[in-house]
């Protein structure tokens, strides 16, 4: 499907992130007959959905009592480029000013591929920025990864009958421990450096229970010492704190959860009133930013009170695409059905 839109068009609405925030608030914004661009700096669209957690099967999305990530973001994707926006991937936004252009301010915004582009308005959606995950406190880490050395389990498959072990105790480690329980060689190990669980009890109860089965080890409380192998990942130490234990356990594939660390990155200083370290303030009633025609919708969007969720970020997208539309329009903000 090629653009409606040409790269050097000033278009009505920049949309910075393609995450679900930013497919939504391009949705929206088409749907008001707004010219839309979307500057995206990974190579695919879906955000977290598909950087993150393709496969996780999410069950908290109005509308969907049960979907898996990557169709939920496959969906998202499709109704965001209803309108033909133009589409850059790839490209990450490293500058934004304001200009004054045959007497119309814009704003421009500039990429790290060397692009500019020219819009009337603005709505950020970036997330939480930069990702980086949070790593194994051991010496020279880095040189594991690729080999045997996951941050996150993009394609279950291809844990297929290995020995994994899962680090990390929030709900991310529990729902990977339960999602690869099935296609792992068992016992797949959770190692976690707590006794007590930051996860949904549910997941906890139902991990225990393949613990009794003996298709899962849980480990607690217990850190990774150190890993063994030559070129590729094939048993690491693991010590218990308490006792002072330490034991070689197996394993073929090291997958850790431990989060991720996030910044707002160039946004940041772009001189946008922040909310906390990795928020823009918006007002909650508008989505609307510290400046004119420049709004933000998702997580990156903070006020008080603010549940980062994909409903809650859709609800944004829909309130910031109809005010930026309408603030250029000099119009008041009205609702407007898909079914007209
Ligand atoms: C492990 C995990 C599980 C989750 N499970 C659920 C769940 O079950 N249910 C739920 O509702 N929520 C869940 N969430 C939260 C949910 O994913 C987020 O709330 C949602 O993705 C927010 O969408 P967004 O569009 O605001 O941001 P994102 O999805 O983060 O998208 C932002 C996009 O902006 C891009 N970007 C960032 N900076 C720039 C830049 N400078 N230039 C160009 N592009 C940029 C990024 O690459 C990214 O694609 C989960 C999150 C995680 C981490």
């Amino acid at each position: 499907m090629s653009s409606a839109v040409h790269p050097d068009d000033v278009v009505d609405v920049t949309v910075l992130g393609a995450g679900p925030a930013g497919l939504a608030a391009a949705y929206y914004a088409g749907h008001r007959h707004a010219s839309v661009r979307i500057v995206e700096s990974l190579g695919e669209a879906g955000g977290q959905l598909v950087a993150l957690y393709p496969e996780k099967q999410m069950g908290d999305v109005a509308g969907f009592p049960s979907v898996v990530a990557r169709e939920l973001a496959s969906s998202l994707v499709e109704q965001g480029l209803q309108f033909r926006p133009d589409l850059s991937l790839g490209e990450e936004a490293v500058s934004m000013e304001s200009v004054e252009l045959d007497g119309e301010e814009l704003i421009r915004l500039g990429t790290d591929a060397g692009n500019t582009y020219l819009s009337r308005s603005l709505i950020v959606t970036t997330g939480h920025g930069a990702f980086s995950p949070r790593k194994l406190p051991l010496e020279g880490i880095d040189k594991w990864e690729g080999k045997g050395l996951h941050y996150a389990v993009r394609e279950k498959v291809s844990f297929a009958g290995m020995r994994c072990l899962i680090v990390g105790g929030g709900d991310s480690a529990l729902d990977w421990l339960l999602g690869l329980a099935e296609i792992a060689e068992p016992p797949i190990v959770l190692v976690h450096r707590r006794n007590r669980f930051r996860a949904h009890e549910s997941s906890l109860a139902k991990a225990r229970a393949l613990e009794e089965e003996g298709k899962a080890r849980i480990m607690t409380p217990c850190e990774v010492r150190e890993i063994h192998g030559a070129d590729q990942i094939e048993a690491v130490t693991i010590e218990n704190t308490s006792t002072g234990e330490r034991e070689q356990v197996a394993c073929e594939a090291l997958i850790t959860l431990l989060g991720f660390s996030s910044h707002l990155g160039a946004v940041a200083e772009w001189g946008l009133e922040r909310f906390g370290r990795r928020q823009l303030l918006v007002d909650p009633a508008t989505m609307r930013t510290s400046r004119s025609r420049i709004y933000a919708a998702g997580d990156v969007a903070g006020y008080e009170g603010k549940i980062t969720l994909i409903t809650i970020a859709l609800a944004e997208a829909a309130m910031a695409a109809n005010n930026a539309v309408a603030e250029i329009r000099h119009e008041k903000a009205q609702p407007e059905y898909s079914s007209e």
